[in-house]
């Protein structure tokens, strides 16, 4: 295991900070966490997903005496990590099952040999005891959790190999522990705390704000298409994620992506593993490609450039949501999250949760879960403001989600909710049936269908009493019923049924406001502003583009993303500052000592434009 450059000189976290990793100042509570850690004591981290988890336990890790151990349950990204670890000149290794003999056996010599300043482990190789005698032979500099969530039976990940991890304190109980996560309510939070023993540690949280992605939620009418057109006219040419509910539509609309001619693949747990790695190293290191995915993927993947992340189907819970969409826009450059939603979403998600295994409080937790998420679909409030409530934080209207650019209006639904639950009344109570919301919709608006004939639909009272409203709004009218629990889904063919809480609409005791559906949202990019040079100066900008091709070829001759070696936001830094030597080249941000080394040379000719 080479060993270059290592940063052993630094020791204090800001040197460490500016010297190892080119950053000038910690970010948000950064620097509270990393000086408590390096002091020796446990924290519990929660910092949304791009906030910069990593360097809460990297930086402690340099400065204290022995291997800071990560323990992570993103095996296949973990090369990546130590990668790009490697390329600042932190000395980085990780053992996982993906290895070989040999090198695991390199690894562990480094480890014991106090060459190692981060080892990422994956969490079952804490069962094995080999491991454990290892790391008792070695010195550790602190224990990191990162996505500590997946300890939390509430939350919307569980891993039952992360139960094993409240183990490490008894076994090791001088050596500081860190927990981190981007996902947690006040619940998970608490279950988290419990599970690892961190209840007495410091809990810094920090805004789970992410101000640069535009949320929006649209009625759900032809996905695909929908898809089509926002990557069309808003996102031609980036990188996004697109998530699916099941397999086969992921590699549905992988297949009618790519035939439309955009870069996408497909990516889920029944691919075989090669394909998947396969897909998942171009997405990260080929630009512009689109990764149609189902839950399965995304969890670590600290690409800092995704664009958008669309979902075509109604995700679990808020806090997977949140999750999902934060890996757009890491890099903090404007980015979208999008997501279609309709009825059959919910009538979907209700059978799912009906049908689960699991006893009646696990059944309760989901739907608990699918309410939450429906209720900020359903909501004619600002979504950001919503989501940051959902997990404790205040805010105000934010100006940058749909429902702020073009406000929903609400009416008064009360009348056409009690045609659609009296329609449901009568089919039960006078002939003994039940339909979907497809045939309560058609004898609304009094449609003679073969179905509606046959079944002699048409002589209820309520046939054809709903013409004022077309089909898409009754749609919208009993999905919003179905997501406020004033209708339910039962049975085998996915009928509708009353609730308990659905006579008090009928007698008229109770109101019911709704969600008018806004034609279309106006969105804030109304044509392509290619991001990273959108605003640069333009004579900056050919020296940008060579900056790129530059990053380009040197990534491919690593065999590393682009982004390891430069993020965006550095080249763009440089390509403004055109420096002339490498004094003033390791004045910008994310030019760190090795790098500097490293690439100065390059960078330098690439700026200069003499570069080969
Ligand atoms: P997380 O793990 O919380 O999702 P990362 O640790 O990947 O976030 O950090 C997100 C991005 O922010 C990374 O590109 C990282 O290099 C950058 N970053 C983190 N901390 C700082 C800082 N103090 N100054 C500048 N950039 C930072
Ligand atoms: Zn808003």
């Amino acid at each position: 295991m080479s060993t270059p450059g290592a940063p052993t000189a630094a020791r204090t976290p800001l040197e460490v900070l500016s010297r190892v990793f080119g950053y000038d100042a910690f970010r948000g509570p950064q620097q509270e966490v990393v000086e408590h850690v390096c002091a020796g004591g446990d924290a519990l981290v929660l910092m949304p997903t791009g906030g910069g988890k990593s360097l809460c336990y990297q930086v402690p890790a340099l400065v204290r005496p022995g291997t800071g151990v990560v323990v992570s349950p993103l095996i296949a990204l973990m090369q990546d990590q130590v990668d790009a670890l490697r390329n600042l000149g932190v000395r980085a290794g990780f053992l996982n099952s993906t290895q070989n003999p040999d090198e695991r056996r390199d690894t562990e010599r480094a480890f014991l040999g106090g060459e190692l300043d981060l080892l990422y482990l994956a969490p079952e190789r804490l069962r094995v005891p080999s491991t454990l005698s290892l790391l008792d032979r070695g010195t550790i500099a602190l224990f990191a959790i990162d996505e500590a969530h997946c300890v939390a039976q509430w939350g919307h990940d569980f891993r039952p190999d992360y139960l094993m991890l409240s183990d490490l304190h008894r076994r090791w109980p001088d050596v500081p522990r860190i927990a981190l996560t981007a996902t947690a309510t006040e619940h998970t939070r608490t279950e988290i705390a419990q599970r690892l023993d961190l209840t007495n540690a410091k809990h810094v949280v920090a805004s789970f704000d992410r101000p640069n992605i535009q949320y929006r939620i649209a009625p759900k009418n032809e996905p695909r298409k929908q898809l089509l057109e926002l990557i069309r006219t808003e996102h031609p040419g980036d990188a996004g994620i697109v998530y699916c509910l099941s397999r086969k539509s992921v590699e549905q609309t992988a297949e009618f992506l790519a035939a439309q001619g955009i870069p996408a693949l497909p990516y889920h747990a029944g691919l075989d593993a090669g394909v998947r790695a396969r897909n998942q190293s171009r997405f990260l290191r080929e630009e512009g490609v689109v990764m149609c995915a189902t839950i399965a993927f995304g969890m670590g993947i600290d690409k800092p450039d995704v664009r958008f992340v669309a979902h075509l189907d109604l995700p679990k819970s808020v806090e997977g949501y949140y999750q999902e969409t934060g890996r757009a826009g890491r890099d903090g450059l404007p980015s979208t999250a999008w997501l279609a939603y309709g009825l059959a979403d919910v009538v979907q998600q209700r059978k799912m949760i009906d049908e689960s295994e699991g006893d009646l409080a696990h059944r309760r937790r989901l739907a608990q879960h699918l309410d939450a998420m429906l209720a900020l679909c359903e909501t004619v409030e600002c979504r950001r403001t919503q989501l940051l409530n959902y997990f404790g934080q205040r805010s105000e209207a934010c100006g940058n989600c749909d429902t702020c650019l073009t406000p929903a209006e609400s009416w008064d639904g009360t009348v056409p909710a009690q045609k659609v639950l009296s329609t449901v009344w009568r089919l039960k109570h006078e002939r003994n049936q039940s339909f979907g919301a497809g045939q309560i919709v058609d004898i609304l608006v009094g449609k003679r269908t073969p179905k509606v004939e046959q079944s002699g639909h048409d002589s209820l009272s309520t046939f054809g009493i709903g013409t004022e409203l077309g089909e898409v709004e009754w749609r919208g009218v009993v999905r919003q019923l179905l997501a406020r629990g004033l209708l339910a889904v039962g049975g085998a063919y996915q009928t509708l049924e009353m609730t308990p809480e659905s006579s008090a609409v009928l007698k008229g005791d109770r109101q019911v406001m709704l969600r008018k559906d806004p034609e279309r949202t106006r969105t804030r990019r109304s044509s392509r502003s290619s991001a990273p040079v959108a605003d640069l100066a333009p004579e900056a900008q050919p020296v940008f583009e060579r900056l790129r091709a530059w990053r380009g070829a040197t990534a491919k001759e690593q065999g590393v993303p682009a982004y390891v070696v430069f993020h965006d936001a550095t080249l763009r830094a440089v390509a403004a500052l055109a420096p002339t030597s490498l004094d003033q080249l390791g004045t910008v941000s994310g030019v760190g000592e090795n790098k500097l080394t490293k690439y100065g040379d390059g960078v330098l000719a690439a700026v200069a434009g003499d570069a080969g």
